[in-house]
């Protein structure tokens, strides 16, 4: 089994190229923002209990992502991969996934960094916005809010990785199929 982290801010593109990626590598695409939206779409008391968080831009608790996340690892013991989207995205979730991953005796191939310019990143997410109806990109200062959670919070988690040499960045402006081409080519060559 292999293991791939999308890293980036918010409007990197890691959703886009994630779920292209997942089917050319026949991995499983694991957004935790996705099984959020989820559980607030179903209507259920986790739902009930995220929403307001997720609409201020803030992180939702460590403890509610790590269990998501875990169930998903149980139940899909025999997949050729796993794709992780917008997880870990705190020093507390990275150890957690390390540690879930050991116990399975796998671990984490690469860590891919898209890099996208600050004014492309709001550019992205109010265009978004259009065709989402997410409520998380309507507002440019909950967008704002959401790039600077992920600086302070997510971005000091890259170093974590690069001192295991897991680090690798790809250029996240251009064209969707470029940025593809980039990405299919750091997951194949760790293969
Ligand atoms: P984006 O990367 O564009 O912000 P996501 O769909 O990954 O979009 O996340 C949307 C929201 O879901 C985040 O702002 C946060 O509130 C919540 N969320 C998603 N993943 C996590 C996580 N791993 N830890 C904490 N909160 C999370």
């Amino acid at each position: 089994m292999v293991n791939f982290l999308i890293f980036g801010p918010p409007g990197s593109g890691k959703g886009t190229q994630s779920v292209q990626l997942s089917e050319k590598f026949n991995f499983i695409h694991l957004s935790t923002g996705d099984m959020l939206r989820e559980e607030i779409a179903a209507g259920s008391e986790l739902g009930k209990k995220v929403e307001s968080i997720m609409q201020k831009g803030e992180l939702v608790p460590d403890s509610v992502v790590i269990e998501m996340i875990a169930n998903r690892i149980d139940n899909n013991p025999d997949c050729a991969g796993f794709l992780f989207d917008g997880f870990p995205r705190t020093a507390e979730q990275a150890v957690t996934l390390d540690n879930m991953l050991e116990d399975k005796s796998t671990s984490v191939n690469k860590m891919i960094v898209l890099e996208v310019e600050h004014n492309e990143l709001v550019q992205r997410l109010l265009s978004r916005a259009e065709v989402s109806g997410r409520a998380d990109d309507r507002d440019v200062n909950v967008i704002e809010n959401r790039i600077s959670v992920y600086k302070e919070k997510t971005e000091p988690i890259v170093n974590y990785y690069r001192e295991k040499d897991k680090y690798v960045p790809v250029d996240g402006m251009g064209q969707i199929s470029d940025i593809f081409d980039r990405l299919s080519i750091v997951i194949a060559d760790s293969l």
